[in-house]
């Protein structure tokens, strides 16, 4: 038998530990907080009641009775699992109703829901795009569209972000000497998730077109704000190839979505692997979706936007005057961009101490040195959680 020395070779344990402890030494250490109360404005974490200015939950929907009921009332139909996947049986009518009324309400020809929006982004760009392509991203676009970029083997280019006129030099470099058949997909988020700002997309689709490049374009934080979201808001649907969206933000339950013409829906079906090799979204999932997006289409839904975008300018209004420059916010996001690891954590810490929940963002979720606290409002706050949670950043701001 042949024998090998193997204490030379690093110990699984070992090198987990030494990753670990690089992360601590670095204030980039994450931990999982466990919340003991539904999610909302207020929530129980570790036995402690904490105003919570972190969720994703814009329109407050995720514990809406209507969702909750519709949750409920589809377990009873349909079952608490879907059994297999889409395209073997677990094409259950519910998903088909929700892909139906995503259409509608995008004011597309077609729609496909995905497990996440995460495996949407995955799906969608790797059926797309492959080896030879290229994606041209905003350089602060979501992770899961340059993770999505990586796997499918085209070549990742970035453009500063929403820079039009860096855009356009790239597009230029790039169509100087481009083979015919190379696919060229431009990627950007709308309201971007870290920085709550809003891509010049009119100004993108123009490029596009003069360039010819697809556009693909992710409006996870703004379906439901803006109505439907930006791509609507601005007429530019038709010139749009691939609008991508979750329904586990505002929309209150989870998954993700393509909207398009039915020919890129047709195509998804047969070539998205993370919709293909995956069991179909629970029946809960779609029907809360469903419903949540039946409330943002209805007069509740005007209002609960109305009462997010009052909070908005008055938290704005009070950052402003206190020397927070949040002039580019359009969103319910705030960044307050603290930089360093070590400052983030600690201001969120005090935070904490003082009833006030939003833990600290960190690299990678954002580039290095720009560690920050993002504030995130939701329909469920009321004014005087805003003048707390200000009270409260003017007294933190001094450690
Ligand atoms: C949250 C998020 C996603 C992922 O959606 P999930 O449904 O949470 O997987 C994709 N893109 C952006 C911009 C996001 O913020």
């Amino acid at each position: 038998m042949i024998s090998e020395n193997q204490s030379n070779r690093l110990n699984f344990y070992d090198y987990l530990q030494q990753e670990c402890e690089k992360l601590k030494s670095k204030e980039l250490w994450r931990i999982l907080r466990r919340v003991e109360s539904e999610q909302s404005s207020r929530i129980i974490v570790e036995g402690k009641s904490y105003i919570n200015f972190s969720s994703n939950d814009y329109l407050g929907l995720a514990c809406h009775p209507a969702l909750k009921e519709a949750a409920i009332k589809a377990i009873e139909k349909y079952g608490a699992g879907s059994g297999a996947s889409r395209l073997i049986c677990g094409s259950i009518s519910i998903h088909h109703k929700l892909e139906e009324r995503l259409a509608d309400f995008k004011q597309t020809e077609a729609a496909l829901s995905f497990s996440s929006g995460y495996l949407t982004a995955i799906g969608a760009i790797c059926s797309l795009v492959g080896k030879g392509d290229i994606v041209i991203l905003d350089r602060l676009a979501h992770s899961c569209l340059i993770d999505a970029t990586r796997l499918s083997g085209a070549k990742l280019v970035v453009f500063r972000h929403n820079d039009c006129e860096h855009l356009e030099s790239v597009l230029k470099r790039i169509n100087n000497g481009r083979p015919a058949n190379q696919k060229v997909l431009i990627v950007t988020e709308t309201v971007f998730s870290m920085d709550g700002d809003i891509a010049p997309l009119k100004q993108i689709v123009e490029l596009k077109e003069k360039y010819g490049s697809w556009l693909m374009v992710d409006e996870a934080h703004a379906t439901g704000i803006y109505k439907s979201g930006i791509v609507n808001s601005l007429g530019i649907c038709e010139a749009v190839e691939v609008q991508m969206g979750t329904l586990g933000k505002a929309v209150g339950a989870s998954g993700g979505f393509i909207c398009g013409k039915k020919v890129l829906i047709e195509y998804l079906i047969n070539k998205a692997r993370s919709f293909i090799f995956t069991t179909a979204p629970p029946p809960a999932a779609s029907a809360a979706a469903l419903e949540g997006i039946n409330i943002i289409d209805s007069d509740e839904g005007k209002v609960r936007a109305g009462m997010l975008l009052s909070l908005i300018d008055e938290l704005k209004m009070s950052l402003l005057s206190a020397d927070t420059d949040v002039s580019n916010i359009q969103s319910a996001i705030f960044p307050i961009i603290l930089g360093s690891n070590e400052k983030a954590t600690k201001v969120a810490k005090y935070l904490m101490e003082n009833g006030i929940y939003i833990p600290a963002i960190r690299y990678p979720t954002v580039p290095k040195n720009s560690a920050r606290l993002r504030i995130t409002l939701t329909a469920n706050h009321n004014p005087e959680d805003v003048r707390l949670l200000t009270l409260s950043l003017k007294s933190a701001s001094g450690i």
